[in-house]
């Protein structure tokens, strides 16, 4: 229960109008995108200012009150639920970008930008910044700095991680920090900004980035393969990979997610598939056309089908499926668990005929989809979490996709972090060591374990 001085406190520092602490303010601020228990914040408060930010950290920190960072709240672990109530610091306000540099290739942006803003301003500079997160229109640039967000074009162009230059935040104890900057070489102290991805807000509050910007490829093209047999699919991915191209994406869709989209979409998918892949290859038009022949080669002695795409409209309707994949899925039953296990891609195969094989044993329905040319795959429960019954079997089939996952060398995460959601597998994959030095870090920086408490577990 919040002290009615220090509701006072918070009221001066950021104003009446973003100072929350009504219950029903407070009730979408208990959870996030993720299927976990809410639990309902103290107040909530969105600051207009980094020197607002810092003032509520200081008086967090001497009260005692835990301190959320929220962004849009579209995490997929539970990371921005207030397991111990507090404060959540909402910091949609600090949405601005500030700057596209066209000699020196970056940009620089607040913390609660969007992240579709950030590629259509570097866009209309001729220039690309490359991590598209499926939730890219709603997700902010700190959500995807803290989770490390990724997208359909990993495979090439890799994640958030590989596109943040610099960073600056507060830590609990409200001093301002920075790190990195804007040369493409730096090597002045630690390597704070990759300290900071994948953060999940346990380390500092953070406010304003610099990201890496490329040039933009000059074309692509795109071909939707289509399989009878979804190991033969599999089999094309590490081929392609093996045979040394790198296509900007490479997403397949299993028999289910395709006979779903095609029910909700009739965008005409052929629903008597095992399986879709969905590629793109992007760059200077004469290798694009060579990488694009090449692939076309291994997915047709794969068995493969090859539908490609002559037109932005045939380009559109490729993307349009893999982009509704999860929304299609979401309509078929009131609970959705979606999951990000993945895998080297030499073992792909292998990791979709463990997903079949639990989807049986539990008699449950997984549609599965994913950034397979990244080995990352979201196979997606559909259930209803008041069936007790069966969220029992979603969770022993959770703990076997995990299983699975580790022993065929594979993490945890691609993608959506650890949060609540995965804390309880963490251990499993790296070690007491490994969570004995993230507590060392976490509580030297914060010993009263006030930012985002017990997420990773810790
Ligand atoms: C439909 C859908 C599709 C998705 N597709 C993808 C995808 O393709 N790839 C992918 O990687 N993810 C995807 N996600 C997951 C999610 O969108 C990402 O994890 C995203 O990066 C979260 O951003 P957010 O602004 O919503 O962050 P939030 O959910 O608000 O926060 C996420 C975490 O970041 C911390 N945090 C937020 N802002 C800050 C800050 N300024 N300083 C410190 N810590 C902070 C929070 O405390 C929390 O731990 C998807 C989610 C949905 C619902």
């Amino acid at each position: 229960m919040l002290k009615q001085s220090v509701l006072r406190k918070f009221k001066e520092i950021v104003g009446e109008l973003n100072c929350w602490h009504k219950l029903e303010d407070l009730i979408s601020y208990s959870y996030d995108a993720a299927v976990e228990e809410p639990k309902i914040p103290d107040v909530v408060i969105r600051p207009n200012n980094y020197e607002q930010i810092c003032e509520v950290i200081k008086i967090c920190s001497e009260e005692g009150i835990p301190l959320i960072t929220r962004g849009a709240g579209t995490n997929l672990s539970g990371g921005t639920i207030p397991v111990r109530g507090g404060c959540v610091l909402l910091m949609t306000a600090l949405n601005k970008i500030l700057e596209i540099n066209r000699e020196d290739l970056y940009a620089v942006a607040q913390a609660g930008a969007i992240t579709f803003n950030l590629a259509q301003e570097a866009e209309k500079n001729g220039l690309f910044y490359p991590p598209d997160p499926g939730s890219m229109k709603y997700s902010t640039l700190g959500g995807n700095v803290a989770e490390n967000a990724g997208g359909l074009r990993g495979l090439k162009y890799g994640v958030t991680k590989d596109y943040l230059m610099g960073v600056k935040f507060f830590d609990m104890e409200g001093n301002f920090v920075t790190g990195g900057g804007k040369t493409v070489k730096l090597a002045t102290g630690f390597n704070i900004p990759g300290l900071m991805v994948s953060s999940e807000g346990v380390l500092g509050v953070m406010f304003e980035f610099i990201f890496k910007l490329l040039p933009k490829p000059h074309t692509s093209k795109s071909m939707l393969v289509i399989y009878k047999d979804i190991i033969k699919a599999s089999e094309t991915v590490s081929n392609i990979i093996a045979s040394k191209i790198l296509p900007a994406t490479l997403e397949l869709l299993d028999a289910f997610t395709i006979r779903t989209v095609e029910e909700a979409t009739k965008i005409g998918l052929p629903t008597d598939a095992d399986a879709l892949l969905l590629i793109e290859v992007d760059g200077h038009p004469a290798v694009v056309e060579e990488d694009f022949n090449k692939i076309k080669e291994i997915c047709i002695r794969l068995d493969g089908t090859v539908e490609v795409a002559d037109n932005a409209q045939q380009k559109d309707k490729i993307w349009e499926a893999r982009r509704k994949a999860l929304s299609c899925l979401a309509r078929i039953k009131p609970t959705v668990i979606l999951e990000d296990a993945t895998v080297p891609r030499s073992k792909l195969s292998d990791m979709m005929k463990a997903i079949r094989s639990i989807s049986a044993k539990y008699n449950l329905t997984i549609g599965t989809f994913g950034h397979a040319g990244d080995g990352n795959l979201h196979p997606t429960i559909l259930t209803d979490r008041r069936d007790k019954d069966e969220m029992e079997r979603v969770k022993k089939a959770i703990d076997d996709i995990f299983e699975a996952a580790l022993k065929l060398d594979g993490t945890l995460s691609g993608e959506h972090g650890i949060g609540i959601a995965k804390s309880k597998y963490l251990e499993k994959e790296v070690g007491k060591g490994t969570i004995l030095f993230m507590k060392k870090l976490k509580y030297g920086l914060d010993p009263k374990n006030l930012l985002n408490p017990y997420k990773m577990g810790i």
